[in-house]
């Protein structure tokens, strides 16, 4: 991919975003853009690094490890928005200006106890599964506030907001309800008073349902395909 041909895909997503908000009486800069960089070389990101996005987010804590190290991302965050599995949290924390994939109390701690070795206070957002789909990770929406009174306990980590993948649904309305249930457990958690707890990051929408995100109140999309193009999963060596 050429960086013109990102340029232009960038373009076609930005509008896509100032029209959504527009829709919505939201101001532009409520909204960032996180470019799902998952399985795109260090070259390709490097390339998009000096485009105007705001971060990048990897699925993968080796792939995110390896372009991190090359300096891929130049002066752009990333955030991790993969599952994230307890033996990588030691590769993760300190690189990654964020983890959006927090869904366990188990997760929190292990993260907890890297980042007070590392003497860093780690950002993350906790991952709802809003649709209750048994094949996605995410915490339950009753979990919600459990994780919470845990990251109380954390002063290395900062839940900076919540972050979902909802399910693929049939309509517009339905897709939409997702996000606006999402939006409501976002308000209700920001309407209490937490101090390991800034509610500022509601992570939703991807390339088929972003827009539709951005009306029910979202902060950050995270955009693959629109921007990448479709994805080549790498084959395996023979
Ligand atoms: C891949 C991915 C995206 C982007 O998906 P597209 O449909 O390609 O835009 C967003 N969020 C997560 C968690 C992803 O894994």
């Amino acid at each position: 991919m050429t960086q013109q041909e990102l340029f232009h895909r960038l373009e076609d997503v930005r509008r896509r975003m100032d029209n959504a908000l527009q829709a919505a009486g939201r101001s532009s800069s409520e909204v960032l853009l996180c470019a799902a960089s998952k399985t795109q070389t260090a070259e390709t990101v490097a390339l998009a690094a000096e485009l105007n996005i705001d971060l990048f987010g990897e699925n993968r804590v080796q792939e995110l490890v390896q372009k991190f190290d090359a300096s891929a991302y130049g002066q752009k965050p990333v955030h991790l928005i993969g599952h994230l599995q307890t033996n990588k949290v030691r590769q993760t924390v300190g690189r990654a200006a964020m983890i959006e994939s927090v869904d366990s109390e188990k997760l929190i701690l292990c993260i907890e106890k890297e980042a007070a070795k590392q003497q860093i206070v780690q950002p993350l957002l906790l991952e709802i599964n809003i649709g209750a789909d048994q094949n996605k990770t995410g915490a339950s929406q009753s979990a919600l506030f459990e994780l919470l009174e845990t990251a109380e306990q954390c002063p290395h980590v900062l839940v900076k907001g919540l972050m979902t993948v909802p399910p693929k649904a049939d309509t517009e309305t339905e897709q939409r309800r997702y996000f606006a249930a999402m939006y409501h457990l976002f308000c209700q958690a920001k309407d209490r008073h937490y101090d390991r707890c800034k509610m500022e990051i509601l992570s939703m929408g991807m390339s088929g349902d972003f827009p539709l995100a951005i009306l029910e109140g979202s902060t950050m999309v995270r955009v693959g395909t629109a921007l990448f193009g479709a994805r080549n999963y790498p084959q395996l060596s023979v």
